[in-house]
């Protein structure tokens, strides 16, 4: 080998790139890719935890849908960083934080259309809903009324099941199953109770708590009772509710035809003078006939 010869061959040796280093760099990124599926699966795993004890499958979709975009969102601008502090990356480099933020992007938005898919199949309503019954609430014939609402949402209660401080049970979303909008649900998510013999309820000055058999000032014994205003085609009749807890509101957006429930605690009767003040309207504008 002449000196030039092995001028050159010394110079080639310098100049011909490496391939430790490429090899190196795409490791690098594939333990990088590791990394990602690694902790998406560990997400996936938290999100479908929620399945086991959650109480009704459109709040675990709500809440689940929640995380999905928070980590994505979170996960895509980690990518955005990474890719940013990273020097001269290499167009494998670059591929794989583009595959990634569209992966990202694209399993929240197939995560989101397909949840929303499901509920609506799995649901008694078939979709959405937006209903309204009317309440009262008597304690020992003095009218109580639930605390007003605070906030930026103005209700009190879950998204789907909630009050406004006007008086009326809003059920809006879907209805996976009806028995998560009974009148125990409605008392519950507002911070309250509704049993067979008791009515509790933080209310506008005061936490209301009826338990049968309390007496009421004027020295009876009470009972927490309620009373529904139905409406058939365009009749409203009154009937005592018996199993009052899992009464589930008719499906109306208005009022009447929606219910109009009032809940008493007193002296056991048959029948309630109250009414609900739209429903009386409809009666008194001769909408509706009311069925004594
Ligand atoms: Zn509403």
């Amino acid at each position: 080998m002449s000196w030039r010869e092995r001028l050159f061959a010394v110079r080639s040796a310098a100049e011909t790139p490496p391939k430790e280093s490429t090899k190196r760099r795409s490791a690098r990124s594939a333990s990088f890719v590791k990394f990602v599926l690694l902790n998406l699966f560990a997400f996936a795993n938290v999100a479908s935890a929620h399945f086991e004890d959650g109480p009704s499958l459109s709040s675990v979709v709500s809440q689940n849908s929640i995380s999905v975009v928070t980590v994505a969102g979170v996960f895509i601008i980690l990518l955005i960083l990474f890719a940013v502090v990273r020097t001269e990356p290499s167009e494998i480099f670059k591929g794989v934080i583009f595959f990634l933020i569209a992966l990202a992007a694209l399993g929240a938005t197939l995560y989101l259309s397909a949840s929303t898919v499901y509920l609506n199949m799995k649901s008694e309503s078939g979709g959405p809903v937006h209903w309204h019954a009317d309440f009262r609430i008597f304690n020992c014939a003095q009218e109580v009324f639930l605390q007003k609402p605070k906030g930026l949402s103005n209700r009190i209660g879950r998204t789907d099941l909630h009050e406004h401080g006007d008086g009326r049970i809003h059920i809006e979303g879907v209805v996976v199953e009806r028995k998560y909008f009974s009148l125990r649900e409605f008392f519950e998510a507002i911070g309250g109770t509704l049993e067979a013999g008791e009515l509790a309820f933080p209310s506008e000055d005061n936490f209301e708590w009826m338990v049968n058999g309390q007496k009421c000032p004027d020295g009876k014994p009470a009972r927490i009772q309620a009373f529904l205003y139905k409406t058939e085609g365009k009749i409203i009749r009154q009937e005592k509710l018996d199993n009052f807890m899992d009464y589930v509101p008719s499906p109306h957006s208005q009022v009447p035809p929606g219910d109009c429930l009032i809940l008493e605690f007193g002296e056991e009767k048959e029948k309630t003078e109250n009414i609900c003040n739209f429903t009386q309207i409809a009666i008194n504008n001769g909408d509706y006939s009311y069925e004594k």
